[in-house]
């Protein structure tokens, strides 16, 4: 991590809403020693309103950072919440509403739910594939009146696609693309799947995941110009798999593009790809957002997922396809570069592009 901080050499007061959960947790884990932000509030649901941190989360990983243990869980009211930033690993289920009262209320929210990525005026962003996006916000806070705002990260598969993809995209331009993904477990949050669903089984179905990837990955590979972002313009169909792992989702990959590149120039487009220039000093960025193997049978879960802390996609098995141009497989971190890191990387960048102004 970079531990420079952003113009005015200043740190924020951060709250994470969803506290208890598994992206809320992770949150936890990755704020515990940020340069720039200081986590001062946690809230969740009425079953854990009013209970010390300890005793209302059921902690899944490593050690909980004595400072949160002690802390008492916040309802999830934007009246109650403090901080001016604010992470949301909300259910679906409440974010919508509760996210929309946390930006009216001049709070910046950082949200991982599906609420409003797909809305017109909201940044769908992940900071090396298109930090441009973030130019969004000030037409959100115009059109809806907010003093606050809304930047929202993707879904954790179409995270990691998109990530593997936007160099090839870049340079080829994307014309078909087809996805299958083999999802883990920690993606479905906690409690998730049931033990005697998943142990030894494939569940080939992910309510509304496939759509989902779908949509975002056309607006996530799209083009900010003239206070819009226009979707890329080419076809793509998802298949996702719940699967037996613990983290780490893999995605197999076809695609055809408009310009047709050998596998050989594919690898180097990967190879060479740096992402956005205003992310290469955010404390989060890793050394590389992408590593390609040329091991016959990697990425793998159990190897590759911690890359980078977590935070680099790997991409292998970079190929030519007989049907379309290229396959590939590709593996990132579903609960860190998916969801959590993901959402720390976005109020970097907003910090870092001064958007945080003196919140
Ligand atoms: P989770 O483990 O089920 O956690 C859900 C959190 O939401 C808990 O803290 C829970 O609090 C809180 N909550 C539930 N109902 C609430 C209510 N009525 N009011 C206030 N808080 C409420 O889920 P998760 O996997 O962490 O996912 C969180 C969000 O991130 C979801 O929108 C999910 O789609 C998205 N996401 C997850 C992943 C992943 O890999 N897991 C990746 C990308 C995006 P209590 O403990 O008090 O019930």
């Amino acid at each position: 991590m970079t531990s420079g901080l952003p113009r005015g050499g200043r740190r924020w007061r951060v709250a994470i809403l969803g506290a208890t959960g598994a992206v809320g947790q992770t949150f936890i884990r990755l704020l515990a020693n940020h340069p720039w932000f200081d986590v001062v509030e946690v809230a969740a649901s009425e079953r854990s309103e009013g209970k010390r941190y300890a005793d209302a989360a059921r902690w899944l990983e490593g050690e909980m950072p004595q400072r949160i243990a002690g802390m008492t869980v916040l309802p999830t009211d934007a009246g109650r919440v403090t901080a001016p930033i604010v992470f949301s690993a909300l259910d679906s289920s409440v974010a919508g509403d509760v996210e929309r009262a946390f930006a009216a209320a001049g709070k910046f929210v950082l949200s991982n739910a599906k609420n409003f990525r797909m809305e017109d005026d909201v940044p769908l962003v992940i900071p090396e594939v298109n930090a441009g996006h973030l130019a969004l916000l000030d037409r959100q806070r115009r059109e809806r009146g907010w003093s606050g705002a809304i930047v929202t990260n993707a879904n954790c598969a179409a995270t990691v696609a998109a990530m593997a993809l936007a160099p090839l995209h870049e340079r080829f331009e994307l014309d078909t693309l087809f996805l299958m993904t083999m999802q883990a477990v920690s993606g479905a949050g906690y409690p998730g799947v049931a033990s005697l669903d998943i142990l030894g089984n494939v569940i080939p179905f992910i309510a509304d995941e496939e759509p989902k990837l779908e949509r975002e990955m056309c607006k996530l590979l799209g083009r900010f110009d003239d206070g819009a972002v226009t979707p890329a313009a080419m076809r793509v169909s998802a298949q996702t798999n719940r699967v037996a792992v613990e983290h780490g989702h893999t995605v197999c990959i076809a695609a055809s593009f408009r310009d047709r590149p050998t596998a050989s120039l594919a690898i180097n487009a990967l190879r060479e790809w740096k992402g956005a220039e205003e992310t290469w000093n955010l404390p989060s960025r890793p050394e590389f957002p992408l590593t390609v193997t040329e091991e016959v049978n990697r990425p793998q879960p159990r190897r590759d997922v911690a890359a980078g802390g977590g935070m680099t996609v790997t991409v292998g098995r970079v190929r030519d396809d007989p049907v379309l141009h290229l396959r590939m497989v590709a593996l990132g971190h579903n609960t860190i570069r998916g969801a959590a890191g993901g959402s720390v990387m976005n109020a970097e960048l907003l910090a870092s592009t001064g958007r945080l102004g003196a919140a």
